[in-house]
């Protein structure tokens, strides 16, 4: 008999074992039954070919029509054209040199065809595809074709190159008939509250169907592991990360959070007291706070954040906040010295009595300049330290580190919290409060960020101006590029500024800054399902390219600054110093001015290529104007043609400035498997069955689940199904962690 654990070679011979671990990466019994089908064909149900993806590979169940051979005239040889159509579109099979196949391929012959799917002329096309039909009664295996198709529903596994869904599927029948009852991770009691199958039965239901209800209810079960596994390790995590012992940092009247208060030009938002207040309260607590502060670009975060670190200052420690880049650790830092006045001088001539002080610490900085800052950090000398991320890489050490603020998060993952939390003193870890802009669903939060408590901003500070978003299709409409010129030249003849802002930098470098590689949060693959052929976009436009245009063409007479991330971190300074100060007009610019740059008189935005940046993206950039008392404006400047889906991704942006609204769409475009950081074909990934968009309700009730599991078993001893599961979970984020790294 088999159990989960036999290695495949071993049940099914060496052959399929090895095929299975090359092409799949499947090496155990259980790691075949856990490659579930990703859809069912239907028996006499023949598959929809207008819902094929290019460049998919894809196994459709259709049904020949006709089969043609003729000779090439280039080459020696024939090729073998056979179209197939599921009763309303076809496409062509094409086989080189196998004429001998048009015997069996008869008009009206129903099977499975199985490869990649490309376009050729406007065609969709299967290049020499692997097929199996069904009504083939071959000797010998007239037997085994009985058996595999006697269900009406036939399990499509993804498959790969030369492992057709349908070795897939005999390899599964063969281990499931000989399998035993496997031992079951969930615990009885939780079965049988949330009314949920053996692993068995969910084990059969999901690769030998009886019906659809049998295909849900295996779902439904096999869910809850990933559901639950991913829930116990953040409550473990969560549970860990509260036991250690913190710096406390009560708060101390008379210090230079009274001072800053007392001087604060505005009166903070409902919002900004409540979370100030849960912060303040975690601050001095014994143990250390995680927190995720949400809040659109514009709500008021940075004051929270302050304040917060001054409290830290006033407990006699320090607090480090970190940008995801240089331009905005530099901004940040002036920023902060800005709001602090004489607060942020100590050791200076005019300095407040309570003054301390902001070091800013990046990879760049002159060698002397670098040596003075990490001194600061490390003597205490500075109450705050701003830099990048790559400031918890680096072995920075501080005299006593009470308070690490994570801007812009979005690129820091778990793993880089959890190196955060194993910094500062020997014993302690500090608090933590990471500020996000982008709105996180519900279930990203529960599962992405799990590992921390949120608070929201929701209000906007008074005086904020509306942004008016418009897109403008430059291939249907090249008269609105023209007049997206004129705008600018008028807004600056009205004395405010602009951005221009492309995907990428233009100077050939390697690894150039494209949407994408910048933030991940772009869907690479957007826009080829409806622009034909892949491949063959031009490639995306460049800011050393569009600002000589713009420079000597349209926008001629205007000043025309450039910024992007690879240029020296003096000159982006220089240049960002030079927009602020109003003596540069227009600003072309890559994502790098994305986040938390902040220029009021700026009150128009041009997006170009905007189909080639995310939903969340876009709207954190177009965030960047409206911040003074003239209204924005954000211009999504498209080559996109109206009706496809790339271009109701960019009207929907345009239609609402609702930031959850816009996490949504993004989460519903965007692979989830990307979210997660996981590899999404080929390589196991952690949720396979369990979507954030759909399972909502399980997502809440796993992590109820979890958290009781815990809190009665913190090392799950009585559970070692559970604990084996969350040990699998944690090593593939580790895996996926040090292959992205
Ligand atoms: P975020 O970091 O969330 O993008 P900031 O903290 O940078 O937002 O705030 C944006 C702007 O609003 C800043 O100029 C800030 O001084 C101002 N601001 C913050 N809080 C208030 C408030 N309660 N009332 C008025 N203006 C505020
Ligand atoms: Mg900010």
């Amino acid at each position: 008999m088999t159990t989960l654990d036999d290695k495949l070679d071993r049940v099914l011979g060496a052959k399929s074992g090895k095929a299975l671990e090359t092409a799949l990466g499947l090496r155990t019994a259980g790691d075949l039954l856990r490659h579930y089908p990703r859809r069912y064909a239907e028996r006499g149900e023949l598959t929809s070919i207008a819902g094929l993806e290019i460049g998919e590979h894809a196994t459709v169940l259709a049904q020949v029509e006709r089969a043609t051979t003729r000779r090439m005239r280039s080459r020696r040889g024939n090729i073998l054209e056979v179209r197939i159509t599921d009763g309303h579109r076809h496409m062509t099979c094409t086989f080189f040199n196998q004429s001998w196949r048009e015997r069996e391929l008869l008009p009206g012959r129903k099977g499975l065809f199985a490869g990649k799917v490309t376009a050729y002329r406007g065609q969709l096309q299967l290049a020499h595809p692997e097929y199996k039909l069904l009504d083939a009664v071959d000797e010998g295996e007239e037997r085994s074709e009985a058996e595999e198709f006697a269900s009406t529903l036939i399990p499509v596994y993804p498959a790969a190159q030369g492992l057709p869904s349908w070795s897939v599927a005999r390899c599964v029948e063969q281990v499931l008939d000989t399998l035993d009852d496997p031992d079951d991770p969930l615990p009885e009691e939780l079965r049988r509250r949330h009314r949920l199958l053996d692993l068995g039965a969910a084990l059969r239901n999901i690769h030998r169907p009886e019906d659809r209800a049998a295909v849900e209810a295996a779902r439904d079960r096999l869910k809850w592991d990933e559901g639950l596994a991913v829930q116990l390790a953040l409550a473990q995590r969560r549970r860990s990360a509260q036991s250690r012992p913190a710096p406390a940092c009560p708060r101390r009247p008379g210090g230079v959070l009274d001072a800053f208060d007392a001087r604060l030009p505005f009166r903070l938002t409902a919002g900004q007291r409540e979370v100030g207040e849960a912060v303040a309260a975690d601050l001095a607590g014994e143990h250390p706070m995680n927190r995720l502060l949400q809040g659109e670009v514009g709500s008021g975060k940075t004051v929270v954040a302050l304040r917060a670190m001054l409290q830290v200052v006033d407990a006699g420690r320090q607090a480090a906040m970190l940008a995801p880049t240089e331009v905005l650790a530099a901004q940040h830092a002036r920023s902060l010295r800005e709001m602090l006045g004489d607060l942020a001088m100590a050791g200076e001539l005019g300095a407040a009595e309570q003054a301390t002080r902001i070091t800013l610490l990046t990879g760049s900085l002159p060698a002397a300049q670098r040596k003075q800052a990490l001194l600061d950090a490390a003597s205490g000398a500075a109450g705050i330290v701003v830099g990048t991320h790559a400031l918890i890489q680096e072995r920075v050490s501080f005299a006593d580190l009470g308070l690490v603020v994570v801007d812009e998060q979005h690129r820091f993952g778990v793993e880089q919290r959890d190196a955060l939390r194993a910094r500062g003193g020997e014993e302690t870890s500090p608090h933590v409060l990471v500020m996000t802009a982008t709105p996180i669903p519900r279930t990203v939060a529960m599962t992405v960020y799990g590992d921390l408590e949120t608070s929201a901003l929701r209000e906007m500070p008074v005086g904020r101006s509306p942004i008016a978003t418009t897109v403008v299709p430059a291939a249907e409409k090249p008269a609105w590029l023209d007049r997206v010129w004129q705008r600018i030249v008028e807004e600056v003849r009205a004395g405010h500024q602009a951005y221009v802002v492309c995907p990428r930098i233009g100077d050939g470098g390697r690894d150039e800054e494209t949407p994408d590689a910048a933030s991940g949060a772009a869907e690479p693959e957007a826009g080829q399902d409806e622009g034909g052929a892949d491949g063959e976009r031009r490639p995306p436009l460049a800011v050393l390219e569009v600002a000589p245009a713009l420079e000597t063409g349209p926008l001629a007479g205007l000043r025309v600054g450039v910024l992007h991330g690879r240029l020296p971190s003096d000159e982006k300074d220089a240049v960002m110093r030079a927009f602020a100060a109003g003596e540069v007009d227009v600003l072309v610019a890559t994502t790098v001015v994305e986040v938390g740059v902040n220029v009021p008189n700026a009150t128009v935005m041009v997006i170009m290529d905007a189909d080639r940046f995310g939903v969340s993206q876009l709207h954190q950039l177009r965030g960047r104007v409206g911040r003074g008392s003239a209204p924005g404006l954000c211009l999504l400047v498209t080559e996109a043609p109206g009706g496809t889906t790339t271009r109701e991704r960019l009207d929907a942006v345009a239609s609402t400035l609702d930031g959850f609204e816009l996490a949504r769409l993004d989460l519903e475009l965007r692979r989830e498997g990307d979210i997660l950081g996981a590899a999404q074909s080929g390589r196991r990934s952690t949720l396979r069955l369990l979507s954030l968009l759909r399972d909502e309700d399980l997502i809440a009730e796993a992590r109820v689940e979890a958290q009781r599991i815990v809190a009665a078993d913190p090392d799950l001893v009585e559970h070692p199904g559970l604990a084996r599961m969350v040990a699998e979970l944690v090593d593939d984020e580790r895996a996926e962690y040090l292959e992205k790294a």
